[in-house]
């Protein structure tokens, strides 16, 4: 651009009237924006969030202390711990997972053969201390009865490709 046709532009406010030009029309256009956190946007049905274990529709624990999502876990956040009930199964008596050394990779979640331990589409559960991110067992489960619903949901929705 020229100099003279710079002075022009310049003496005529050429590019404050470009820019209120943009203004007036995204003015009239959808909103691309969310109000956050009253809106919120679609999550993938493949979505990593919130660790949460699963009951069967009778309330019984799904996970059958395998403990392969603690082996498979590459940051070691899983602690599992485990013995016999009277009825001969095996079931977990400590299920923790340190959430501030977990990677959310979803590996524990692939490793598990009965769907007990999943990564949830819950996204909103940050805390003021770091004791808070100290997931027990009772807080997964509790987590898994809340979420249920939406979780099976998306199991059903990814199965076909899994
Ligand atoms: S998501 Fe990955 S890092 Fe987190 S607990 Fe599961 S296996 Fe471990
Ligand atoms: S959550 Fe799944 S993989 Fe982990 S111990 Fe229980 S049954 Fe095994």
């Amino acid at each position: 651009m020229s100099f003279f046709t710079r002075a022009i532009r310049g003496f005529f406010l050429g590019d404050i009237f470009k820019g209120l030009f943009l203004t007036f029309k995204y003015m009239f256009k959808p909103k691309v924006t969310l109000n956050y956190p009253f809106e919120k946007g679609p999550i993938s049905p493949r979505f990593r969030g919130e660790h949460a274990l699963r009951r069967y529709p009778n309330g019984e624990e799904r996970c059958i202390a395998c403990k392969l999502c603690e082996a498979i876990c590459p940051a070691m956040a899983i602690t599992i711990e485990a013995e016999e009930r009277e009825d001969g199964s095996r079931r977990t008596t400590r299920y923790d997972i340190d959430m501030t050394k977990c990677i959310y990779c979803g590996l524990c979640q692939e490793a598990c053969p009965v769907d007990a331990i999943v990564e949830g589409p819950n996204f909103e559960f940050s805390t003021e201390s770091r004791e808070e991110l100290y997931y027990t067992k009772e807080k997964l489960l509790a987590n898994g009865d809340r979420w249920e619903a939406q979780i099976a949901r998306n199991i059903d929705v990814d199965s076909k490709y899994r």
